[in-house]
């Protein structure tokens, strides 16, 4: 039999945790991970955090560096744009070569979605989506004292933290009427919005904006004029690659539960990958354990070993000294139990006694008994949990 060959096109997290994990599964064949940028896959969660703030280098959050790669038999490509795919023959094609595949692993990450219009204010602009981000903003925060951060997202919040740590006047804007309002529950973006003001950002909320030559000019006429702006947005995937050869993609490229798009032989994982729901809804995730859990997934089908039991959904951010942590889903619930208050809370969300998804500030030992009980479906005693003077453990129904 010849020797089966998996390309993975984009070699950031999904794609580096799909390499390592078709070896770990005794896949013998050849991988081959190409990805544009010029570093070995990193994680990004860092980019607007330690990266920027302080304490943590490129090569701390490196997943897979070239003796690794070499040592599991990965061959990895950096500076390598995978730009064409010809489905028929089963080929991509790079700037330099072209590749054979038995299949192809999508995971080409995003963008980071533009700012129309902010060309006007003639201000230094900054995203922050890759290293070189990173190092630019790091950069601008030496050089300024001011920053107007457009998004008032975790990205948004997270750059507006590092850059107030770093001594910065901080404004944040947010279309939106709270931040974190496509994800997190009102309660959470409470938390959020009285941490940021209890730091000295300024956050405005729900109103509109204009650029304006040197600044920005609030609804109210108030007139900002921050040395530099950050753009936080949110991200675009990157599915051209995908839609130019037929693949179905709806902002992402389309796949199943199991990240299978229309060809049976290619796969799409993390970031760039939209995935279809039971009730034929599409969801895109953008987080750390997405990026695993579906490199994991694909490496599984193509070596034919068990699934991991699946996990409930979780994300965490970090801003000033609070981890935000989420988990499950936190819409719908029947009732939502807080406990604590200011910066250590948590809330539960309930239905039919179960735990369908909870939230937390800086009750990190906690929020892994809530992981649990989400994963094992485990029924709570509503009236247990509501008395903030019970420990948690005791809050299980009997
Ligand atoms: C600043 C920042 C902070 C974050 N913080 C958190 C956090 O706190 N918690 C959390 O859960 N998640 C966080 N995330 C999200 C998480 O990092 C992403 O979900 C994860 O990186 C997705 O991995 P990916 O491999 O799908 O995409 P990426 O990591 O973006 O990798 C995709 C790679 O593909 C490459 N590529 C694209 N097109 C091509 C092509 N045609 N040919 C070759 N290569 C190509 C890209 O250059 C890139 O290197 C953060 C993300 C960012 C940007």
């Amino acid at each position: 039999m010849s020797r089966k060959t998996v390309f993975i096109a984009g070699a950031g997290q999904a794609g580096a945790v799909c390499a390592m994990a078709l070896r770990d599964k005794g896949f013998q064949g050849e991988i081959i991970l190409a990805g544009e940028e010029p570093h070995a896959p990193y994680e990004r969660p860092e980019l607007s955090k330690k990266l920027v703030s302080g304490g943590r280098s490129l090569a701390d959050v490196t997943i897979l560096d070239a003796a690794k790669a070499e040592s599991l038999g990965i061959r990895l490509l950096t500076g390598c744009t995978v730009s064409g795919l010809d489905r028929d023959a089963r080929k991509v094609g790079t700037d330099a070569d072209s590749f054979s595949y038995d299949w192809l692993v999508l995971a080409t990450g995003g963008r980071a979605r533009a700012l129309p219009g902010a060309a006007l204010t003639g201000l230094p602009l900054v995203s922050v989506r890759k290293a070189e981000d990173a190092e630019q903003l790091k950069a601008l925060i030496a050089s300024s004292r001011s920053v107007a951060v457009v998004g008032g997202g975790w990205l948004g919040l997270e750059a507006a933290a590092s850059c107030r740590q770093a001594g910065l006047e901080v404004d944040v804007l947010e279309m939106a009427p709270r931040p974190c309002a496509r994800v997190a529950p009102p309660a959470l973006s409470e938390a959020l919005s009285a941490l940021h003001a209890a730091n000295g950002i300024r956050l405005h909320c729900g109103a509109g904006f204009s650029f304006v030559p040197g600044g920005i000019r609030l609804a109210d006429d108030t007139a900002l004029t921050p040395d530099f702006l950050i753009a936080a947005i949110g991200m675009e995937a990157n599915d051209g690659l995908a839609a130019a050869a037929g693949l179905a993609t709806d902002r992402g490229i389309v796949v199943d539960s199991q990240f299978r798009t229309s060809d049976p032989s290619i796969f799409a994982i993390g970031d760039c990958a939209v995935a279809t729901q039971s009730d034929g809804s599409r969801l895109r995730l953008e987080s750390w354990q997405n990026a695993n859990v579906s490199g994991l997934a694909v490496a599984c089908q193509i070596t034919g070993t068990p699934l991991p039991a699946p996990e409930p959904l979780w994300f965490w951010s970090d801003q000033f000294d609070a981890k935000v942590q989420m988990a499950g889903s936190l819409e719908g619930a029947e009732e939502v139990i807080l406990r604590g208050s200011g910066t250590e809370q948590m809330a539960f969300h309930l239905t039919g006694g179960r735990l369908i998804g909870a939230w937390a500030l800086n009750c990190a030992r906690d929020f892994v008994l809530a992981r649990r009980w989400l994963a094992q479906g485990t029924r709570l005693a509503a009236d247990r949990l509501a008395d903030g003077t019970q420990p948690l453990k005791a809050c299980t129904a009997a």
